[in-house]
């Protein structure tokens, strides 16, 4: 990972390579970004240019310490990030070290994934998810050895929600660094974190990409000709892995048609039309039906900011999407368009929880409607 295998961020990055220049880093650093955002990839390119012994504007890529940090194996570049048990481990016992394989794969895969498709991929049950009482524990006792062959002794924290309540050794860490220690925790949710985590880092805000950030780095992977980019680049909206996702899907266009079809019949309550939509949906997998409801949050996203401004041109719609907007004003209004909203992304919480589809789908009609009619 690397400055500049990072899509735009150029503000920070810049901020960042004169900090590392001039020494002037902080000891404990805070990115704060929404999910989808570079803020893993913005920490690993970080923590790789302060070990790199040849960096310029940017890691050398091929200094010993570029070789190792490339593999995500450098001895003083430490990741901490959220684990569930392990097979024979006790659950309090296991901590990211038993899961360090899979995070490299899964990094170097999928380096703008969130934090929930990581979790995703090491367990089914995600509820237990944490940084533990151990990990804080190990993370104070690492950082207090000496470095093994850098100036610096790196911890990433991937993410900082995830530390469990009695992370009280770790914020002394965080209070009092050592002077060749540095810190980087990632999280999205400030609300999320502790105050005294909050007022013992510098916090960097990370921005969610632009269109223009998305289109370029989609330009640079093997689309499919066929596909709408445009839609996809609005269905990311800024978040660069679900445009990956996307870009793997070839239906985005249909799916206007099949939910104002669907909003139709279930206003009338019309059951042949209901019975069909559940059909078609079953039919399709999992990241299909993620990806109709997806589409259904982007629409009524756009259709309340038109009910905000009133400007028609601030939807990011196509012509005919527009005109659909606006001959649902007389029946639609902000507060019902925010509950289809929440439906929609409840309905993707169930669809991974594999819930059985045909319940999902016909239930969604009935309350579709009910929503639609403010019953
Ligand atoms: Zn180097």
């Amino acid at each position: 990972m690397q400055f500049q295998t990072i899509p735009g961020q150029t503000k920070l990055i810049t901020q960042f390579r004169a900090m590392v220049k001039n020494d002037r880093l902080p000891h404990a650093i805070l990115l704060m970004g929404p999910k989808g955002s570079a803020k893993l990839p913005l920490a690993i390119a970080l923590a790789n240019y302060i070990q790199c012994e040849n960096r310029n504007d940017d890691v050398c890529g091929t200094c010993k310490s570029c070789l190792k940090s490339q593999k995500l194996i450098h001895p003083d570049i430490h990741f901490c990030y959220p684990v569930v048990k392990k097979e024979r481990l006790k659950r309090e016992d296991t901590t990211s070290k038993d899961f360090l394989l899979e995070f490299r794969t899964f990094i170097q895969n999928r380096p703008f994934e969130e934090i929930k498709e990581w979790i995703a991929s090491i367990t089914s049950t995600t509820s237990t998810a944490n940084i533990n009482t151990k990990e804080c524990n190990e993370i104070v006792q690492k950082l207090g050895l000496q470095s093994f062959e850098g100036t610096y002794k790196i911890q990433i924290i991937w993410m900082a929600e995830y530390l469990a309540k009695d992370s009280n050794r770790l914020l002394k860490l965080i209070e009092e660094p050592t002077d060749d220690t540095i810190i980087i925790l990632i999280a999205e949710n400030q609300e999320k974190l502790l105050a005294t985590i909050l007022s013992r880092c510098q916090i960097f805000n990370v921005a969610k990409f632009t269109d223009e950030e998305i289109n370029s780095y989609l330009e640079n992977l093997n689309l499919s000709p066929t596909l709408n980019k445009e839609k996809i680049k609005q269905l990311a909206d800024g978040d660069l892995e679900k445009a990956i996702h996307l870009t793997q899907q070839s239906k985005t266009d249909d799916y206007s048609e099949l939910l104002m079809n669907w909003m139709r019949v279930s206003w009338k309550g019309h059951p042949q039309g209901i019975f069909d939509f559940v059909n078609q949906m079953i039919k399709s997998n999992k990241e299909e039906q993620k990806v109709f409801y997806e589409y259904g949050i982007h629409f009524f996203r756009e259709y309340l900011v038109y009910l905000y401004t009133r400007d028609v041109h601030k939807m990011r719609l196509s012509d005919k999407e527009r005109n659909t907007a606006l001959q649902m004003i007389k029946t639609i209004d902000e507060e019902k368009a925010q509950s289809l909203s929440e439906l929609f992304n409840e309905s993707i919480h169930m669809i991974d929880r594999n819930i059985n589809g045909k319940i999902l789908f016909s239930a969604n009609s009935f309350q579709l409607g009910r929503i639609m009619k403010g019953a």
